[in-house]
């Protein structure tokens, strides 16, 4: 430090490395440094310069104030790939220019490029600007003036800081996952998009939310359910026209806006069409996923003219799509409103439910109809509302499986089921209704199992009966848990069969112990051919493979004979009897009266 104080007063020399005062003379009394040691120093002092301005990271050139260039760096020349034996001390800012245009790192205008720097020197003002070079370089230009008249430009590389910048912009827009448009940049572009539409030409937003897409996260992992939303969204930016927009609004939810739309019928076919596409097999490590979709649409400027409104009602509309089952697509309707706020009543009136106790389980026997005896009862779920008596299954358990609260409904009625069945005749088994809801809680066959062991019932006389639309589902999980309980003993039935999709061929990847046919084709019967071709082909499919054909909805005298000539080995319907109070099916069940034919 104190040598350093020092030396900065007086002139120095470090040629050896070491920093110490230079050597002085006395000249006619005064001491003075001896003018070799100075003209050293400025040839140490350029050299050193040089090699600072030679290993700067930027483009440096230093102008005098006629324009020619004092200084300027190597990396200058590099960047704009330009002749050292042109740009050096000397050469004009005008032939500089030229000389860039030639070499293709300049576009404009040379002559009014240089009046135009000239006149901001002049004038003492520091300017800066961005070009883009032909290979895509951005570089960002600094003119600083100097006090002699002359002044220095820096050039600066900034495609990275420039890439990065429009990096973050793009990703504060866009789904990091399937880089479709984020909620913001989506609620841009539809506003934008609205300002399109014309009188001839309507807009539609479609919401796109895939059917039970979480139990796909929970039974195979984030990893796998991620690369099927990516998949969706390629698929999606598949089924859309150029002026159309398709976003992410989050998780699986996602929102396509149709432009130029002339009819509703234009709609619908773009719902059918995302769908199908949808639909279409997912083969994801190793996984066969099938995934269906719900849509509700919205019409502009019939259900709205601004975006907010026109989301809100598409939404309603989606709502009105998973509650009439899923697997559709539902344009916004005036009511819908309603109907969701009723809907909600309904889910709040059914958690009360649950804990205050208000369901009860009723048995509805089903009759063999070879021995002409109850072989069976199914559990058929009651709910005596306080204030609105009794609901209807059909209305409740679609509100409770699409909140969820199915699981816990769910479990209480095996559990109270097999706790009533373990005191009938050892014959007669107990038959429980499972929701699609249901089967996707990963803990199905360990409810089952505590339920069995908590009453005693034997498992080979406990039955689960399924509807297709479990297996429409996901058939790989699915099956797993089929085969869990079979393994355990346990029954299962496949419900409702017939009303579903492509019936026959789930058949085939599932032994099912039991077809119960559904009632429509049992109504049918005297007066439909079809209805009695397909009970007659279902029944015949079914004695072969050993399974149980059960009518449902058996009314009628007529019917019963009917089934029966048809080859169905069991029936079920109100001609034998409803749903009873579990102390009634326990009389029915002791008595002799469980014989059908009377
Ligand atoms: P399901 O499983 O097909 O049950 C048979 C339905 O047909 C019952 O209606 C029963 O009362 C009715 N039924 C039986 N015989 C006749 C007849 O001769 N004529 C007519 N018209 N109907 C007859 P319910 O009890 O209203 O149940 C409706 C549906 O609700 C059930 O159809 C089942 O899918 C579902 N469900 C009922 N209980 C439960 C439950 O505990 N859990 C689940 N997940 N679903 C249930
Ligand atoms: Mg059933
Ligand atoms: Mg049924």
């Amino acid at each position: 430090m104190h040598t350093q104080k020092k030396i900065s007063k007086t002139p120095y020399y470090n040629g050896d490395g070491k920093l110490r005062p230079l050597p002085k003379v006395k000249r006619n009394g005064t001491s003075v440094v001896p003018m070799m040691y100075v003209q050293d120093n400025l040839d140490k002092e350029n050299f050193q310069l040089r090699e600072t301005l030679n290993n700067m990271m930027h483009g440096v050139v230093m102008f005098d104030s006629k324009g020619r260039i004092v200084v300027c760096n190597n990396r200058y020349i590099e960047m704009y790939e330009l002749s050292e034996e042109l740009v050096k001390p000397g050469c004009t800012l005008l032939n500089l220019m030229k000389h860039r245009k030639a070499t293709g790192y300049f576009a404009g205008d040379v002559r009014k490029y240089c009046k135009q720097i000239f006149d901001t020197i002049k004038r003492g003002q520091a300017s800066s600007h961005h070009i883009t070079t032909t290979d895509g370089r951005t570089i960002n230009i600094v003119h600083n003036p100097l006090a002699s008249g002359g002044w220095v430009v820096t050039h600066e590389d900034v495609t990275w800081q420039k890439q990065a910048e429009a990096q973050i912009v793009h990703m504060a827009h866009h789904d990091i996952l399937t880089d479709l448009p984020n909620r913001a940049l989506f609620a841009t572009q539809l506003k934008q998009a609205l300002r399109w539409v014309t009188r001839e030409e309507q807009l539609a937003v479609l919401f796109v939310d895939l059917d039970n897409f979480k139990s796909i996260n929970d039974t195979l992992g984030h990893p796998i359910g991620d690369e099927l939303l990516k998949i969706v969204a390629d698929r999606l930016r598949c089924c859309i026209r150029e002026t159309d927009i398709v976003a992410r609004l989050g998780g699986d939810e996602f929102v396509v806006v149709q432009t130029k739309v002339e009819q509703p019928s234009d709609v619908a076919v773009l719902a059918t069409r995302i769908r199908e596409a949808i639909m279409a097999p997912y083969d994801i490590l190793e996984h066969q996923i099938i995934i269906d979709t719900s849509i509700g649409i919205a019409l502009s400027p019939n259900d709205g003219t601004d975006s907010e409104q026109l989301i809100r009602n598409a939404d309603m509309a989606l709502y009105g799509a998973k509650a009439s089952g899923r697997g559709t697509y539902r344009f916004f309707e005036p009511g819908m409103d309603e109907k969701m706020s009723a809907r909600r009543v309904l889910e709040i009136d059914l958690r009360k439910a649950i804990v205050n106790g208000e369901f009860e389980v009723c048995y509805q026997p089903l009759v063999n109809l070879e021995r002409d005896e109850i072989s069976c009862c199914e559990a058929l779920l009651r709910w005596d509302h306080p204030e609105r008596g009794p609901i209807a299954p059909a209305t409740f358990i679609p509100v409770a499986e699409e909140s969820g609260l199915i699981a816990r409904i769910g479990e209480w009625v095996i559990r109270t089921a097999c706790m009533d069945a373990a005191s009938w005749p050892d014959e007669v088994t107990l038959a429980v209704n499972v929701s699609p809801a249901q089967f996707r809680n990963q803990n199905l066959v360990q409810v089952v199992i505590n339920a069995l062991s908590a009453s005693g019932l034997p498992a080979r006389r406990l039955e689960i009966e399924i509807t297709e639309a479990i297996l429409m589902e996901q058939t790989e999980t699915t099956l797993v848990t089929l085969n869990q309980l079979h393994a355990l003993g346990v029954r299962i039935a496949m419900d409702d069969f017939g009303t579903g999709y492509s019936s026959l061929s789930y058949l085939q990847k599932f032994s099912f112990d039991k077809i119960k046919i559904d009632s429509s084709f049992i109504n049918g019967l005297s007066d439909c051919e079809e209805s009695t071709a397909v009970v007659r082909a279902v029944a015949g499919l079914a004695e072969s493979f050993h399974m149980v054909t059960t009518a449902e909805g058996v009314e009628t005298k007529e019917q019963l004979e009917i089934v029966r000539a048809l080859g169905c080995t069991e029936m079920q319907g109100f001609l034998f009897s409803a749903g009873c109070s579990a102390a009634d099916i326990m009389k029915m069940l002791h008595q002799v009266g469980k014989r059908l034919a009377s």
